[in-house]
């Protein structure tokens, strides 16, 4: 593909291409209600996504400790870091308060995934059951722990290609409801994430090539049996929907911890991309319940910036980060992916404020930092979040938009988001591995 046009149109993507640091801001984004205009997804299917997880809930308790202390609804805490804030405000020019939302600490899958993954684990379950007759809306959804539809499920099939937290929250819930599961992982999956994966009763499959390979692949072999499902983290709007559902759940977290969102008290968003799915439908739900005192950025390694690339080009599926002489190689193996959605980044069109890309070495010092600072750990990909609200205040573009928005006056009012998207399973010798890595 030739981008030549691209570089002339969109300077940013000239250094997006060198793999330097970078912002590309999205000029794309409305204001009040033009935003929804012939949005495809409105607030009733994250009210439905929400009921359907009401109806799960006594089941997930069932079969998930980890989900009785929130009564079965898989929920995050969010927490205020000034340790961390205070230490960043020493080498940096952050302004402003600063907070986790520890989607790192997810019951069951320990990662964002288990938001949207285990949504669609759920709502396929639940059809299948429905459409057989076996099961109504208001029945107990403890009775999906029977004998009766353990075996049920045992006929089919779950599938799905992944960096790997997909596949562990996809893996594990499928498993633990009866389903036979296969997990198509790409080369960039952590050993460990397969071996819990098998021990857990899933099958994986392993290929020698990226994340993109291994959705082709996963999905060709379900296709070829009618008996199997594949949940497509490259076009699926189930998963998109399962992730959207977090907005009104931090929405209430932040009025209970008397954190103002107003006009002169933003809430800034950040949120490691990768494929697009989650960050995207986190925002569409944030987008929704804070409307224009929220301002949402992405961050993507330098040299995995496919949400950037797709979303700056207009070409979002059509284009990777290959055609940009880009090798998709990074340490954020959860942000490992050189292909975006190919819905996601034309719905975040109206809603994201920007993407942020960064290298990989300053994943592992914020690790240490948060790590030192707050006695919490969470994975490489995740640490990207930190990045944003560094950056905002640092390069021109993003400093712009600050003065554009009028929010140069209230920049110590900001209230930051980091979301942290992954790292309570990963084991604490790796973890510790992690900590001791210098790139
Ligand atoms: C999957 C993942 C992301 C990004 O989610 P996408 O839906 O692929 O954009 C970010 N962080 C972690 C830890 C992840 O596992």
């Amino acid at each position: 593909m030739d981008i030549t046009k691209f570089l002339e149109r969109e300077p940013v993507l000239k250094e997006v291409a060198e793999k330097k640091e970078t912002v590309w801001i999205n000029k794309k984004k409305k204001t009040g209600e033009e935003v929804w205009k012939n949005f495809p997804f409105d607030e009733n299917d994250i009210k439905d996504a929400e009921d359907r997880l009401k109806r799960f809930a006594p089941l997930l308790m069932e079969y998930f400790d980890d989900t009785k202390a929130t009564n079965g609804i898989i929920e995050s805490p969010l927490k205020k870091i000034p340790n961390m804030e205070k230490i960043l405000k020493e080498k940096t020019s952050l302004e402003g308060n600063l907070y986790l939302k520890m989607d790192s600490h997810l019951a069951v899958a320990g990662s964002i995934k288990a938001r949207g993954g285990i949504y669609e684990v759920l709502y396929h379950a639940e059809k299948l059951a429905m459409d057989s007759g076996m099961l109504k809306e208001d029945d107990d959804y403890r009775i999906l722990a029977s004998d009766k539809f353990r075996k049920f499920f045992s006929r089919y099939t779950i599938q799905v290609g992944s960096t790997g937290n997909l596949g562990l929250s996809i893996g594990i819930s499928s498993a633990t409801l009866g389903f036979k599961v296969i997990v198509h992982m790409s080369n960039d999956a952590k050993q460990w994430k397969k071996d819990l994966l098998r021990s857990k009763g899933a099958e994986v499959v392993e290929y020698d090539g990226d994340f993109t390979k291994a959705v082709e692949l996963g999905r060709k072999k379900s296709d070829e049996d009618p008996n199997s499902y594949f949940v497509d983290d490259e076009n699926s709007s189930t998963l998109f929907l399962g992730y959207a559902v977090a907005a009104n759940r931090i929405k209430k977290q932040i009025e209970d911890q008397g954190i103002k969102v107003d006009k002169d008290n933003p809430a800034f968003f950040y949120l490691p991309c990768g494929v697009g799915g989650s960050p995207g439908g986190v925002s569409f739900g944030l987008k929704k319940v804070f409307g224009d005192n929220c301002h949402i950025f992405y961050i993507e390694p330098t040299h995995a910036p496919c949400m950037l690339i797709g979303m700056a080009t207009g070409l979002n599926g059509d284009i990777c980060v290959q055609d940009f002489g880009i090798d998709g190689k990074t340490e954020a193996d959860g942000l490992a992916v050189g292909r975006p959605s190919g819905f996601v980044g034309k719905v975040m069109e109206p809603i994201i404020s920007g993407i942020f890309t960064m290298n990989d070495n300053k994943l592992f010092d914020y690790m240490r930092d948060l790590n030192n600072s707050e006695d919490i750990k969470i994975e490489p990909s995740a640490c990207s979040a930190f990045e944003g609200p560094i950056k905002l205040f640092e390069y021109e573009e993003s400093k712009k938009y600050l003065e554009e928005n009028n929010l140069l006056d209230v920049k110590e009012n900001i209230n930051h988001f980091a979301w942290a998207t992954g790292g309570k399973l990963v084991p604490d010798e790796i973890m510790e591995k992690y900590l001791e890595t210098y790139l």
